[in-house]
């Protein structure tokens, strides 16, 4: 049986290593503007997220990391810091768990 190839990512902010469907993709779509791309298949500099909201909230009080990552040239936009923090808030505030965790056996 071949083994199926997972895709990992590592998220910006706490550079967990997780299957690439378990993380939010961001991407650029112009120099100073970002686009959250739920499915991961628009063209573009991707940069991802854990899907849980500490990492969207910790990359917003820490933009640069974020900007660097995509090779914006200007701070972020408050349009767009205001579609990821509406993107973040139904989001748990932290995982259990990163998925490579082992598990726990007490
Ligand atoms: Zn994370």
């Amino acid at each position: 049986m071949p083994v199926k190839h997972i895709p990992q990512r590592t998220c910006i902010n706490c550079r967990t290593i997780r299957p690439k469907r378990e993380l939010v993709r961001v991407i650029r779509v112009t120099e100073n503007h970002l686009e959250i791309d739920p499915t991961g298949k628009k063209n573009g500099r991707g940069a991802y997220l854990c899907r849980q909201r500490i990492c969207w909230d910790e990359i917003l009080e820490n933009p640069d990391r974020l900007t660097d990552a995509l090779k914006m040239r200007a701070p972020l936009a408050s349009d767009d810091v205001t579609v990821m923090r509406a993107f973040a808030a139904p989001l748990p505030l932290r995982l259990a768990n990163g998925s490579d965790a082992p598990p726990k056996t007490n």
